[in-house]
């Protein structure tokens, strides 16, 4: 048995990782070792316990207010010794966070090769999202297979002389995730979320917390949020919000005393799936949102002025509105108001997955140590 072992903290991170981490433990011949570094200690406990994982490591690295440099340092300091006692085959990170890089370092610096889950990703500069984009140029570099979710990702990768025979394109597992959740439909869990009555009213999804959304951005959307629920008072908003004060301090105080809008803490993966099924619309900055609510055939406004993501784009089912005040209300209410417009943007896409990019990243590790064959990559190619 070989044994894999991958490091994630942070709630996406868990929810992309879990389909993996499941199907090795499927595997004849590979076993996780789940170790996490416990930034998003909350919402990554309730992923976790959501898939019925059990991490075999907490390095427990929070601290709130913590700089980077300190997440950077403790993951090192704190992830080698698990590694020289552990000595697993491989190290399995996914993304782009400070954290997913260095333990790649980590691994690296212990000549243990490391596997980037959601590799490729990139926009047109290091600086945007900071710190994510120099994260994921940076894992690349030091990463011995690359598990690319689309096509555009492995193109990324062979542009920068990635060697082709190293990459697999496997469709990003957050789909896994979603169409395995989605599925099997649950009452929801949230108490103020279950009381509202949706039935026949319009729902509009929202999720802003982004390093690079703090202040400025995220003041002029709470802005147009708030006009918003005051010109459409049929229309119900709601907001799950992260529980960082620098979120927490701006949306709360612009929104909180409408009866149309739903200021809720964050919400469990199933729930929040759930609601995207729900809603008929979604704003966010998130990543991960990008890529599911297409799937489920919702209209994005994305928050962001670039996106690492343009499969969804070309498809035509995201758009990138960016964070000025007029321009959200606008493109909020072209999607409620003008049908054919919504139409347009409805359409159920999945350039980012169909459910089996578990299937597939497991079966390029055990091709890597020469224990199996790949499957076919993620939309045809070979
Ligand atoms: N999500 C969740 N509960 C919420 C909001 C989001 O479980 O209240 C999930 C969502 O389904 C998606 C992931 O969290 O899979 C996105 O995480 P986030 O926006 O924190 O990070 P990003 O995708 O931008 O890296």
């Amino acid at each position: 048995m070989r044994t894999i072992m991958t490091v994630y903290g942070t709630r996406p991170e868990a929810i992309k990782v879990a389909p993996i981490v499941k199907a090795l433990q499927r595997s004849q011949t590979l076993r996780p070792h789940v170790v996490v570094t416990g930034q998003h200690r909350a919402m990554l406990d309730q992923v976790n316990e959501a898939f019925g994982i059990e991490p075999e490591a907490d390095l427990d690295i929070f601290a709130p207010g913590q700089g980077l440099e300190t997440t950077a340092a403790k993951t090192l300091e704190r992830l080698t010794p698990v590694l020289k006692e552990s000595r697993p085959d491989a190290l399995v990170v996914q993304g782009d966070t400070s954290s997913a890089f260095v333990a790649g370092l980590a691994a690296f610096y212990q000549q243990i090769p490391v596997f980037h889950v959601e590799a490729g990703l990139r926009t047109e500069t290091i600086w945007s999202p900071f710190p994510e984009e120099g994260n994921r140029r940076l894992l690349t570099r030091i990463s011995s297979l690359h598990l690319a979710p689309t096509s555009v990702s492995k193109q990324n990768l062979l542009g920068e002389g990635v060697d082709p025979t190293t990459i697999a394109v496997t469709g990003n597992t957050v789909i896994d995730a979603l169409l395995e959740t989605v599925a099997s439909p649950r009452p929801y869990q949230n108490e103020e979320l279950a009381g509202l009555e949706l039935t026949g009213r319009k729902l509009i999804l929202v999720t802003s917390h982004r390093r690079e959304s703090w202040g400025e951005p995220m003041e002029r959307t709470a802005k147009a949020l708030r006009e918003i629920a005051l010109r459409e008072p049929d229309v119900q908003l709601v907001l799950p919000l992260h529980a960082n004060p620098l979120v927490q301090d701006i949306f709360r105080p612009a929104l909180e005393d409408l009866d149309n809008v739903l200021l809720t803490a964050s919400l469990s993966y199933t729930d929040f799936a759930q609601l995207t099924a729900a809603a008929t619309l979604v704003v966010t900055d998130s990543g991960g949102v990008q890529e599911e609510a297409p799937s489920l055939g919702k209209p994005v406004l994305v928050l962001r002025e670039n996106t690492e993501r343009p499969e969804a784009v070309d498809a035509g089912t995201v758009k990138l509105i960016g964070t000025d005040s007029e321009r959200i209300i606008t493109e909020v209410s072209r999607l409620l108001h003008e049908p054919a417009h919504y139409e347009s943007m409805a359409n159920a896409v999945n350039p980012y997955g169909d459910g089996k990019a578990a299937a597939r990243t497991v079966a390029a590790i055990e091709q890597f140590f020469g224990l199996g064959d790949r499957l076919a990559d993620f939309g045809g190619e070979s």
